[in-house]
């Protein structure tokens, strides 16, 4: 493109590996971020996220500019509502006369900016996202034609396309796909949790934190504790961390709740990887390289590639595969109100409370407390999907819709009708029990289904499946729960079911 291109850079676009900057010529072209009330605004988002990406995106302007780069930056203080009217302003200045977006993940934002081209009379160049490691074609060609969408298969073809974890003939190293089954070891503070390091903030970060609990009092986060890095440098260095003091333990407590810390072994990356801070392909094969010299097991680097290569991928494959009539799917017609507590962690529930004020206060929580401690507890008790999933999509540090909704609709509420899980992720206190140590501090007992002192997940559990006894006799997966439960007395059937329906009317409250 001989003429001058005005490229906008998304606040979750911040890579120098973002197709709009991969042919941009420093002296020629211009580049905009926007801090814009739209973007800032459309959920109450964490402060940490709202701070992590102005920040983040503060700090690229200035390594643009380092690069020799043209930038317009228009920061929040300056009250531009929205990314058009930033790129209306921006194209006037730099009197470009092309427009250039590499393609937003949230379907909202790509079909406003499908609009931009008549509205602002300029031609306006949709480039896709090159830093996803497959392609919207390639996960449509993968899904056409299949009957079930099952993430193990294209996880497969993904690690043979990128040749990752396998050996000399191409076949998965140790001779099996996935270790999941070492990888769920229960949590009884069998070993130390190592002490993460947190990011000092600078002067940037400093700013954007002052401006973000002015501009934003009532959203959650606790801006004290704000620790995370603001650049891939930084970010890279986190990772590097993880890889050399977490990794080796990340398999076998995947799925562990712990009392003791809100992230475990967990990698903290997807802020990260969500943003452009990392690319996923490069923390892939760092991982790989760690198993191959001996610092962590096979299971451990298998398990998180799976996640990186197979389930991030994927959930984004669903996402566009699926939109838009997928957030509108709601399989068991949940409609109960979220409770109030979600926004506040007050409940007696002591996984659910902790799960719940962590990912308030911090913005993170990791996977089974999305999915096991408060995605099960939303899916148990009937909440609302279309409330849930704001939820999520405002609390998190890393969330966007094209991850977050495949996420919560699809795995933990099983709204999409089985597209992405083969059956519901529902559980009693038991799994809890079982996978942590939250019970030990509990008032609820968890061997107990009725009474004041019975944990609700268990009622509420045969609740569900009695209420929806009829789907769930169709998934051969659910049968022997089906079975077990109808084969129960009636009147242990009758009570627990009662006993559901007070906790609905009083717990929730
Ligand atoms: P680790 O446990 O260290 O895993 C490594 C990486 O694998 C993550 O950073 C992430 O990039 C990727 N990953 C793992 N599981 C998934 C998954 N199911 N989908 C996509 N990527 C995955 N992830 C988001 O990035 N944004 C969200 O908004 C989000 N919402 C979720 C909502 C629900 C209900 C559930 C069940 C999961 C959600 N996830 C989301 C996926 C996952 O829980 C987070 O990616 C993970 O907890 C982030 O923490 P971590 O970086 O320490 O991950």
């Amino acid at each position: 493109m001989s003429t001058t291109t005005l490229r906008l850079v998304l606040g979750d676009q911040l890579s120098f590996e973002n197709p709009v900057l991969v042919n941009a010529e420093p002296q020629r072209d211009w580049v905009l971020l926007a801090e814009v009330a739209e973007e800032a605004t459309y959920v109450p988002h964490n402060r940490h996220k709202i701070a992590l990406i102005f920040s983040a995106m503060r700090h690229f302007a200035d390594a643009l500019r380092e690069r020799g780069f043209k930038v317009i930056y228009r920061s929040f203080d300056e009250g531009v509502s929205s990314l058009r009217h930033a790129a209306e302003d921006a194209l006037k200045t730099s009197k470009a006369s092309a427009l250039l977006v590499t393609a937003p993940g949230e379907y909202r934002l790509r079909t406003q900016i499908q609009a931009w081209e008549s509205e602002l009379g300029v031609p306006v160049y949709l480039q896709e996202d090159a830093r996803f490691l497959a392609s919207l074609d390639y996960f449509e060609s993968w899904a056409s034609g299949r009957k079930q969408l099952r993430m193990e298969y294209f996880y497969r073809e993904m690690r043979r396309h990128y040749k990752l974890l396998l050996d000399e003939d191409g076949e998965p190293e140790g001779g099996k796909w996935n270790y999941d089954a070492d990888n769920r070891k229960g949590w009884r503070a069998q070993t130390e949790v190592p002490e993460r390091p947190a990011v000092a903030a600078d002067t940037i970060t400093r700013e954007v934190i002052e401006l973000v609990e002015r501009e934003f009092p009532g959203n959650p986060g606790d801006l004290n504790e704000f620790r995370l890095a603001v650049t891939s440098s930084d970010a890279q260095s986190q990772f590097d961390w993880f890889c050399k003091h977490a990794l080796t333990d990340f398999g076998s407590y995947q799925d562990a709740l712990a009392e003791e810390s809100p992230w475990m072994f967990h990698g903290l990356i997807s802020m990260y990887l969500n943003i452009g801070l990392l690319e996923p392909l490069p923390v892939c094969r760092q991982v790989e390289i760690a198993w191959r010299e001996g610092h962590c097991s096979l299971a451990a680097a298998e398990g998180f590639i799976r996640q990186v290569l197979g389930w991030r991928e994927y959930v984004r494959g669903i996402y566009w595969h699926a939109m838009p009539d997928y957030a509108l799917r709601n399989t068991f017609e949940a409609r109960r109100a979220l409770p109030a507590w979600f926004w506040t962690g007050d409940t007696d529930m002591r996984c659910l409370s902790r799960a719940l004020r962590q990912s308030l206060d911090l913005g993170y929580a990791h996977h089974i407390q999305r999915l096991m401690v408060i995605g099960n507890f939303a899916l148990l008790a009937g909440l609302d999907v279309e409330q849930v999933c704001e939820w999520y999509l405002a609390v998190y540090v890393d969330a966007f819709e094209w991850v977050e909704l495949p996420n919560t609709l699809g795995m933990a509420l099983h709204g999409d009708n089985g597209l992405m899980a083969s059956k519901p992720y529902a559980a009693s206190g038991k799994y809890i029990q079982r996978q942590g140590n939250h019970c030990s501090a509990c008032r609820y007992d968890p061997k107990q289904t009725t009474g004041e002192n019975a944990c609700p997940y268990n009622s509420l559990y045969w609740h569900f499946i009695d209420r929806h006894q009829d789907y769930l006799t169709k998934n051969a997966r659910m049968g022997l729960i089906i079975g077990g439960w109808k084969k129960r007395d009636a009147a242990d059937r009758e009570a627990i079911v009662a006993w559901g329906d007070r906790i609905l009317a009083t717990v929730l409250d």
